[in-house]
């Protein structure tokens, strides 16, 4: 049996409100050094690409000066070069958005039936290059609405999506159920066929720049910014993340509103 692991932060919605009015110090400085440690490894991120850029240019105008076919190649990889980097750069500022309004509570009417339909044909043609089917499986109702942020709910499940097809490619499946139980919160989960994560990891998966392993870095294109700004955005909506995998059998990620 695989246990369920919540991601989210804050503890169960319905606890009474208490004002802790002491400082503790020792948390401050833990939030200093997180700090450092994000500049330091945003930089790290940043740099790596640079320096090769860097690299390509100087053999284009060096020894590949009157080689236009190594030219071509190498300004090929510059170009996903500098696409990973706009990448990066973009998740960045998204978190940094995220962080600057994390204290207001998203307010619109969103309804998720079109939402989804709307995010699984962005991912169309990212789940026909892996070789994936995304499945759609929604309830009859014509509506199941939310309060949230419409762009922001469309990053959540863009993030999640994109994640189960590119890292559970190999299940070639990837289903996406809402549901929406009168009697209980609206959920939506995402469920793929993949490898699994290793119990140990997935604590560990919402922290900035945290990748499951070296291989999925180098032949996975991410930021690991993906799932840090789903927690931001969950965190704000007051939704859960709700985690389950199996080694071997696949992962399901859930959102509970
Ligand atoms: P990335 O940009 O690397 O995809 P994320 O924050 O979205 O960053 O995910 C962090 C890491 O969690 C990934 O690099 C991958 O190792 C792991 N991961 C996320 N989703 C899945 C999944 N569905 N199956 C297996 N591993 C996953």
């Amino acid at each position: 049996r695989v246990s369920p692991v919540d991601l989210s932060d804050f503890g169960p919605v319905e606890t009474n409100l208490y004002i802790l009015s002491f400082k503790d110090v020792s948390e401050l400085r833990s939030i200093d050094r997180m700090r450092s440690d994000f500049v330091a490894n945003a930089s790290h991120e940043l740099r790596t690409p640079l320096a090769s850029l860097r690299g390509f240019i100087e053999t284009i105008l060096g020894p590949a000066r009157n080689d236009p076919k190594a030219q071509e190649r190498f300004l090929g990889i510059m170009l996903d070069q500098t696409t990973r980097m706009s990448r990066l750069v973009d998740d960045l500022l998204s978190l940094s958005r995220l962080e600057l309004k994390s204290h207001i509570a998203p307010d619109q009417a969103v309804d998720l039936k079109p939402l989804l339909g709307h995010v699984r044909d962005s991912l169309l043609p990212l789940a026909e290059d892996l070789g994936v089917e995304i499945r759609m499986h929604l309830p009859d109702a014509d509506k199941v609405e939310v309060l949230g942020d419409r762009d922001e709910l469309v990053q959540v499940f863009e993030n999640l999506i994109e994640n189960a097809c590119k890292y559970g490619q190999e299940g070639k499946l990837v289903d996406v159920h809402l549901k929406n139980d009168p009697s209980q919160s609206v959920e939506v989960s995402v469920v793929d066929r993949g490898p699994g994560i290793p119990a140990e990891h997935v604590p560990r998966l919402t922290e900035r720049f945290y990748r499951v392993s070296v291989a999925d870095s180098r032949s996975k294109k991410g930021t690991g910014l993906g799932l840090a700004i789903v927690k931001h955005i969950l965190t704000r909506h007051r939704a859960r993340l709700i985690v389950k995998s199996e080694l071997e059998k696949g992962t399901e990620f859930t959102v509970r509103f």
